[in-house]
């Protein structure tokens, strides 16, 4: 979840929020009017669905188009999640599978914790996080030192930019064949690991991502949302 709280707009616009506050504004003014009892109305609100709620930004999980949602949390417990009314992307809008997005969450088939099948067995068993990482690294560093590619041969290696030309298509960069045949070129990468992403994590996040991939030679990597 992005933002805790939620400001005021900036935008000239007043959003369902700040026309919610300045109700409430109102209220008040009707109270120091003496045509309100403020005791009154706080205990009655005091058992209203929302009171005591904090509301957080995020994102919807499922695709790339990256819609905004709130989520209303009471004790640590999420409630209730809708469109973000003041989201640039979908101004409160959500897709069916948005809209699905709390239901995901309290489905009690989630799964919260890993498991592991171990070859030839037909079921699954839940194992620490601990151990799944160190199951995870294990893998990747076996499977990269066994494929490996430091060279590969290729016989184009160069590419030739000719700006000079006013011919967009004639100046198209191209790969320009070696005379002497194939020759060996430094790639560093392995074709057998994959690397996915994920729809809510954040610019920095897949920043460090894509580091980290590029550091173990990876060059396929891709996002949920795709598949
Ligand atoms: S799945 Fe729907 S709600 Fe979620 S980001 Fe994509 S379009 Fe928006």
């Amino acid at each position: 979840m992005d933002q805790p709280g939620r400001g005021v707009s900036q935008t000239s616009s007043i959003s369902r929020r700040d026309l919610f506050r300045l109700t409430l504004s109102g209220g008040y003014g009707l109270a120091l009017g003496g045509l309100l009892d403020v005791r009154a109305v706080r205990a009655a609100t005091g058992d209203l669905k929302l009171s005591n709620v904090s509301e957080f930004t995020t994102s919807c999980n499922f695709c790339s188009c990256g819609c905004g949602m709130i989520a209303a949390v009471r004790d640590g417990k999420l409630l209730k999640m809708e469109g973000d009314y003041d989201h640039i992307v979908n101004r409160g809008a959500l897709c069916v599978k948005g809209i699905s997005m709390f239901a995901t969450h309290a489905s009690s088939q989630r799964l919260t914790k890993p498991r592991y099948r171990a070859p030839g067995s037909d079921r699954w068993q839940e194992i620490s996080w601990d151990d799944a990482i160190a199951r995870v690294a294990k893998k990747i560093r076996e499977t990269r030192d066994q494929t490996w590619m430091a060279t590969e041969m290729v016989d184009a290696p160069d590419l030739s930019v000719d700006r000079a030309s006013g011919d967009r298509l004639q100046s198209a960069p191209q790969f320009i064949p070696l005379k002497g045949g194939k020759r060996a070129v430094p790639v560093n990468r392995t074709d057998a690991i994959g690397f996915m992403g994920g729809a809510q994590n954040t610019n920095e996040e897949c920043y460090l991502f894509q580091k980290a991939a590029r550091l173990l030679g990876m060059s396929y990597v891709e996002h949920q949302a795709r598949l």
